[in-house]
């Protein structure tokens, strides 16, 4: 994913619009999540003196499962984008380099494709879950609860292969 920046790069305070969509290889799967879209890109590069900053935002779509009920969830996430990107070879004489710098370019192209994965990777949540208040499944028979009691009467009742396990513990 590169971004020509050509037109602005000797002319600063001036903006170019992008937008670009492509698969990263770098957004293949990750744990139980699997993007099953390529990623689009859009926004506005600003030129600084040997920095460029890049503003606007990513979307994706990927497909994983409730770490709850295991059911299968597709989501569609849009997640802002703003790093500063300094020109190779520069950024060592800034005092005070911090986090914002660490992405570079040289010549006349932004390679976007790490800062972008990063982004995505960043923003996906902890736990995945259908619904903030899936119930989980039925530990007896296994079918999705609701939040009232299983039809099969299973969840009220310790399971028998529990209790004996609980002897064997003691012994
Ligand atoms: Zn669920
Ligand atoms: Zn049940």
């Amino acid at each position: 994913m590169e971004l020509d920046i050509t037109s602005i790069i000797k002319n600063i305070g001036a903006s170019i619009g992008f937008e670009m969509t492509e698969r990263l290889e770098d957004l293949d799967s990750i744990g139980t999540v699997t993007f099953t879209s390529p990623v689009t890109v859009k926004g506005k590069a600003t030129s600084f003196n040997a920095m460029i900053e890049v503003e606007g935002e990513a979307q994706i779509d990927f497909k994983t499962v409730c770490d709850r009920c295991g059911e299968t969830i597709e989501r569609h996430i849009t997640v802002p984008i703003r790093e500063n990107i300094v020109e190779s070879g520069e950024e060592r004489q800034d005092a005070g380099t911090d986090e914002e710098d660490r992405f570079t370019y040289s010549g006349h192209v932004i390679i976007l494709d790490r800062m972008v994965a990063d982004a995505i990777l960043l923003s996906l949540p902890m736990q995945q879950l259908c619904s903030e208040d899936c119930k989980g499944l039925c530990p007896s028979c296994g079918k999705k609860l609701t939040g009232l009691p299983c039809d099969c009467g299973g969840d009220q009742a310790i399971d028998p292969r529990l209790e004996s396990l609980k002897g064997f513990f003691n012994q």
